[in-house]
């Protein structure tokens, strides 16, 4: 994509240009820690910045896609020839009312989660370990343990690509495992309320201690990755399927199903995002031939492959 002097200038008209990068680097930006430059990344304040870009671009005829916090997302070695967006200042905020927590789209889970336990509210304990933003975990309905998003959610705030905030009850967010009706609409989450209950300070911090103690033993976090790959099959595990199918440790490049837990595919250091993809197809390949059964990556894919 061509970006044109007259492009650029319309943009500086609606953010300052500190907050307009050229060619960005994506590795620096996805917890994969790989994945080629974006043609244009802006960092987004406000609701005002965000709806006049949108309809800026919905009317140019402009690709843009939403960055979280990248921790679900293999990006293309090639990039991605198109705007990326980031949400930052106002979209971080988190406010607590009784038992409701508002947060911004940008706002980390650890961070809302650890708000929610030193107020003594409990029901988010589950997301303390997951690395996403809110705004990418009610895309991705994140769950963990006993918990999930959607159990939480009040209500979520999102612009339309015409430029009209509105707010969707949690009865019509069409949430499903690790779906929701963002990820087929063009929706943009820009804030979420979520309904707690009054708990335990001390118990509450036991259990998020306990989990990521849980994640420590049983996850390889000591390597770039984007979690769990694959969505868990109907009956079954990806990690075990992936297992059984003879894979652990299987490695191309310096991308590797990792011998700690095979539904991780992990960097070893120098994979490069098509080392990764290789890997999710061949993982996809031979547990179709051996068990019939076909695993759906979980990670978002952006660029070309
Ligand atoms: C070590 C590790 C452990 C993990 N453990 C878990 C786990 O236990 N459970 C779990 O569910 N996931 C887990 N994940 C995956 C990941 O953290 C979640 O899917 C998380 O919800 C992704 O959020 P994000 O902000 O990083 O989204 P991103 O990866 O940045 O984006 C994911 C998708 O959401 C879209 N998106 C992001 N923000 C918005 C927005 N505001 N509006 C519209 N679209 C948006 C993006 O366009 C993209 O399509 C783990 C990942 C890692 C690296």
């Amino acid at each position: 994509m061509r970006l044109s002097e007259d492009f650029l200038q319309n943009i500086a008209k609606i953010i300052p240009q500190e907050r307009m990068i050229q060619n960005e680097d994506m590795a620096v930006h996805t917890s994969f820690r790989v994945g080629g430059p974006a043609r244009l990344m802006l960092t987004v304040e406000n609701r005002d910045e965000l709806k006049n870009l949108v309809v800026y671009f919905n009317r140019t005829g402009h690709k843009y896609f939403i960055l979280g916090n990248g921790s679900n997302l293999l990006v293309s070695d090639k990039g991605y020839d198109g705007i990326v967006i980031r949400l930052s200042g106002e979209f971080a905020g988190i406010t607590v009312d009784g038992q409701k927590i508002t947060c911004g789209a940008g706002a980390l889970l650890s961070q809302v989660s650890h708000e929610a336990a030193d107020r003594s509210l409990s029901g988010m304990e589950f997301a303390s370990g997951i690395p996403g933003s809110v705004g990418g975990a009610i895309v991705m309905n994140a769950g963990a343990y006993d918990g999930e998003m959607s159990r939480i959610v009040e209500t979520v705030e999102v612009l339309t690509p015409e430029g009209e905030f509105l707010t969707l009850e949690n009865m019509i967010m069409e949430f499903g495992y690790r779906t929701s009706i963002i990820r087929n609409s063009e929706y943009i989450v820009t804030e979420v309320t979520l309904s707690l209950q009054n708990g335990d300070r001390e118990e509450i911090a036991a259990k998020m201690n306990d989990l990521a103690g849980q994640r420590r033993a049983r996850q390889p976090l000591d390597l770039p990755s984007a979690g769990s790959t694959f969505k868990r099959p109907e009956g079954n595990y990806a990690g075990k399927l992936i297992m059984d199918a003879g894979m652990r440790g299987f490695q191309i490049g310096g991308a590797r199903v990792s011998d700690k837990h095979c539904g991780f595919i992990v960097n070893v250091g120098y994979a490069s995002a098509s080392d990764i993809y290789d890997v999710i197809c061949e993982v996809q390949d031979r547990v179709k031939s051996r068990f019939n059964v076909k695993l759906e990556p979980e990670v978002i894919l952006l660029g070309d492959f």
